[in-house]
C-alpha cells in the first residue's frame, strides 16, 4: 500500500479527543434510559423489572384503516407554561383509541398526554394487592394486562419526552414532560413496580403469571435484605436530581472567547485546534470543578445506596445486581492484558498519528444513497430497517445548537428504533450514523432483545462500522478508501485503551473513601489512568486530566465504558474474518442476534467467536495493531 502522509499529532488529538466524545455519547442516553427501566441498577431487586418493562403494551382498540392516529384523537401537545409535580388529576395511560401494536405510526404521529405518576402507582400497588389472593385467570390476566399497560405507557411517555427535548432542548414543555417522568420515576414508579413485583411473588398463581406474560419474578424478595424504602426514596430523587443538574451544566454552560459565546459542544466544532484548546482550558477552568464536585456527589450517593441495599461498596452491588456475566476482578485482569498486549503496540504511533484524518465533505443525501449501495452488497435486512426508519420518519440527523445527543432508543409501543445523530458532513458523523444504525439493525430485528445488556448490544455498533467500511470505495477514491478503511480500524482499535481508561477511573473513583474524594484528586487519578495507559500527553493535558467531567456515561451509567471494551474486542475478531470472508462475518453478526444462549459470554462462544477475557484475545488485538496500522501491511 502507498505510504500516505498522516496528519500531525496536533490535528490528531483533535480529532481523538472527539471522537471519544462523540463515542462516549453514542446512545449514552439509551443507556440512561435503561438505568430507568431496563435494568435499573438503584433499583433493590436485581434483574427485577427488566423484562416486564419492556413488554409490548397488549390492546384491542380500533386503528384507522391507514394506521396513521389521526389528529382529532390525538391533540398536539399545547406548551404549558406552569408544571407543577402535582398531577393527581392526570390520566393514567395514554389516550389513543385506535391504537395497534401491530401498527407503527410516524413518529410525528406518535400520540402523547400528560400522565400522573401518583395514580399510576397508585394503581400498581392495588392491582399487586388484589393479585395476592386472586385465584381467577381471566381475572388475573385482567389484572397484569392493566398493569403491564401503566408500566408500558408510562415508559412509553418518558422514551418519548426523551427524544422531544433532545430534539429540541429549548422547548420548554418536552423539557419539563421529561424532568417530570424522570424525577417521579425515581421517587415512585420503580418503588411501585418493584413492590408489584414482590406481590406477583407472593401470588397463588406466580407460576402460571411468570409462564403466560413471561415476567421474571424474582426468586425470593423476601430473602433480599431489608431496606428502607423512604431512605432509597430520598437517595433515588438525590440521583435523578444530580444528573438532571449535570446534564443541564454540561450541555448549556457557556464561556466567552475572543467576545463569542461556547458552549462545550461548539467549542468542541472549531477548527482551528489552537483555538480549540484555548476555548476548552478556559471552559475547563470555570466548569471542572463545578462538573466533578457533581461527580463526588454521585459517587457517595450510589455507595450510600449500595450500604442500604447491604453491599460493602458500590462496585460489588453494580456487579451483582446487573446480570453481568462477568465479575469486577475478571475486568481489571483485561485491563491489564490491554496494558501488556495492546499499549505497547499502539504506542509505536503516538508520534506519527493513530489516523490519517483525510477531509471528507459528504452532503447527507449522497451519503445515503452510498450507504443504501452498500446495504445492496451486505444484505436485504440492512437495507429493509433502514427504509423502515425512513419511512417513519425514525431518524433525526440535523446537527442543531445544543442538540448533543446521539443514541437509539427503543420504541416498545411501536416496536420500532428511534436513531438520534448530528450529521455535519465529515468522517466522524459518517461512523456515528453507521454505529447508532447497527443499534437499530439490532433493535428492530431482535424487538430489542439486548435492551439490557450493554456488552451485548455495542457489538452490533462497533462491528457495523468496520463492515461498512469495506465498502468505501463506492464513494470515494482508491486513496481516501485505504485512508479511511485505515482510520475505521483504528479508531475501534483505540476503543480499548480510550474506554478502559474510563473503567479503570471509575473503578479507582468508586474506591475511594470520602476524605479522598476531592475534585484535585480526581483530576490527578484521571492523569494517573491516562499515563497507564499511555494517552497522556504533555501538550495537551486536558485531553484526559481535566476533560473527563465532559464524558456522560460516567456520570449516568457507571462501567457502561467497559463495554465498548468488550464489544470492541467481538468487532474485531468479525472485521478479522471479514478480511477473507464477507459473507461469513455478515452471518456471524446475525448469529449474533439470534443466538439461544442469553449470556453476553455464551452467546459469543454459539457465534464461534473468542472471550475478550482470555489473554490470547488481546494478543490477538496487538497483532492486528502490529500488522495493520504499525506496518500497513493490507496486501493479504
Ligand atoms: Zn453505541
Amino acid at each position: 500500500m502507498k505510504k500516505i502522509f498522516r496528519i500531525t499529532a496536533l490535528v490528531l488529538l483533535l480529532t481523538f479527543s472527539l471522537s471519544l466524545l462523540t463515542g462516549c455519547m453514542n446512545g449514552f442516553l439509551k443507556d440512561f434510559f435503561e438505568k430507568y427501566f431496563g435494568k435499573i441498577s438503584e433499583l433493590p431487586i436485581p434483574g427485577s423489572s427488566s423484562s416486564f418493562v419492556s413488554e409490548p403494551v397488549g390492546s384491542s382498540s380500533e386503528v384507522t384503516s391507514s394506521g396513521i392516529v389521526s389528529s382529532s384523537v390525538v391533540p398536539e401537545p399545547e406548551p404549558d407554561p406552569v408544571i407543577t409535580d402535582d398531577r393527581a388529576d392526570a390520566p393514567t395511560a395514554i389516550e389513543d383509541p385506535s391504537y395497534s401494536p401491530d401498527i407503527v405510526v410516524s413518529f410525528e404521529n406518535m400520540p402523547y398526554n400528560q400522565l400522573s405518576a401518583t395514580r399510576i402507582s397508585e394503581r400498581l400497588k392495588e392491582i399487586g394487592k388484589l393479585l395476592r389472593i386472586e385465584t381467577d385467570h381471566e381475572k388475573i390476566d385482567e389484572l397484569v394486562n392493566e398493569a403491564e399497560q401503566l408500566i408500558g405507557d408510562y415508559n412509553y411517555a418518558f422514551t418519548l419526552a426523551m427524544i422531544h427535548s433532545d430534539l429540541d432542548p429549548s422547548n420548554e414543555y418536552w423539557n419539563a414532560e421529561y424532568d417530570y417522568l424522570r424525577d417521579h420515576y425515581y421517587s415512585q414508579i420503580s418503588i411501585a413496580s418493584t413492590a408489584f413485583l414482590k406481590d406477583l411473588y407472593h401470588s397463588p398463581e406466580a407460576k402460571y403469571i411468570s409462564e403466560e406474560f413471561d415476567i421474571a419474578i424474582p426468586d425470593d424478595p423476601d430473602a433480599e435484605p431489608d431496606y428502607d424504602e423512604e431512605a432509597l426514596s430520598r437517595l433515588n430523587s438525590k440521583l435523578s436530581k444530580l444528573l438532571g443538574d449535570y446534564s443541564d451544566m454540561v450541555s448549556m454552560s457557556t464561556i466567552t472567547y475572543h467576545g463569542e459565546e461556547y458552549t462545550y459542544y461548539e467549542i468542541n466544532a472549531l477548527s482551528d485546534p489552537y483555538a480549540y484548546k484555548d476555548a476548552q482550558a478556559m471552559w475547563l477552568d470555570e466548569y471542572n470543578p463545578k462538573l466533578a464536585e457533581i461527580y463526588i456527589e454521585l459517587v457517595k450517593t450510589r455507595t450510600a445506596i449500595a450500604r442500604l441495599m447491604g453491599y460493602d461498596d458500590y462496585l460489588d452491588y453494580l456487579f451483582n445486581s446487573e446480570g453481568y456475566s462477568y465479575t469486577p476482578e475478571m475486568a481489571s485482569q483485561l485491563i491489564d492484558n490491554i496494558i501488556k498486549y495492546v499499549v505497547p503496540e499502539f504506542s509505536e504511533l503516538k508520534d506519527i498519528g493513530y489516523i490519517y484524518g483525510p477531509e471528507v465533505d459528504v452532503p447527507f443525501d449522497e451519503f445515503m444513497k452510498w450507504l443504501k449501495d452498500a446495504f445492496k452488497k451486505m444484505g436485504d435486512n440492512f437495507t429493509g430497517v433502514l427504509d423502515i426508519l425512513e419511512k417513519y420518519g425514525l431518524y433525526d440527523y440535523k446537527a442543531r445548537k445544543y442538540k448533543k445527543s446521539e443514541y437509539t432508543i427503543y420504541i416498545d409501543r411501536y416496536e420500532v428504533p428511534f436513531m438520534m445523530t448530528c450529521y455535519k458532513r465529515d468522517f466522524s458523523s459518517i461512523q456515528t450514523f453507521i454505529h447508532e444504525f447497527g443499534h437499530s439493525y439490532e433493535q428492530y430485528m431482535s424487538y430489542n432483545r439486548y435492551d439490557d445488556d450493554v456488552d451485548m448490544s455495542e457489538i452490533f455498533s462497533q462491528t457495523l462500522e468496520l463492515l461498512v467500511s469495506r465498502h468505501f470505495d463506492l464513494y470515494f477514491d482508491i486513496d481516501t478508501t485505504q485512508m479511511l478503511q485505515y482510520d475505521a480500524l483504528s479508531s475501534i482499535c483505540q476503543t480499548l485503551p480510550g474506554q478502559a481508561f474510563f473503567t479503570l477511573f471509575e473503578f479507582e473513583a468508586y474506591s475511594m473513601n470520602e476524605e479522598e474524594l476531592t475534585v484535585e484528586n480526581l483530576n490527578k487519578l484521571a492523569r494517573n489512568c491516562a499515563e497507564k495507559l499511555d494517552l497522556y500527553n504533555e501538550d495537551y493535558p486536558d485531553s484526559y486530566a481535566r476533560n473527563w467531567v465532559t464524558v456522560s456515561h460516567i456520570f449516568d451509567t457507571p462501567v457502561y465504558t467497559f463495554s465498548y471494551v468488550t464489544s470492541a474486542s467481538v468487532a474485531l475478531q468479525i472485521w478479522k474474518i471479514s478480511r477473507t470472508n464477507e459473507q461469513k462475518a455478515l452471518e456471524t453478526y446475525d448469529k449474533l442476534i439470534t443466538a439461544s444462549s442469553t449470556s453476553f459470554l455464551d452467546i459469543i462462544k454459539e457465534a464461534g467467536l473468542k472471550s475478550p477475557f482470555e489473554e490470547e484475545t488481546m494478543k490477538d488485538i496487538g497483532r492486528i495493531i502490529n500488522k495493520y496500522l504499525v506496518n500497513e501491511s493490507w496486501g493479504e
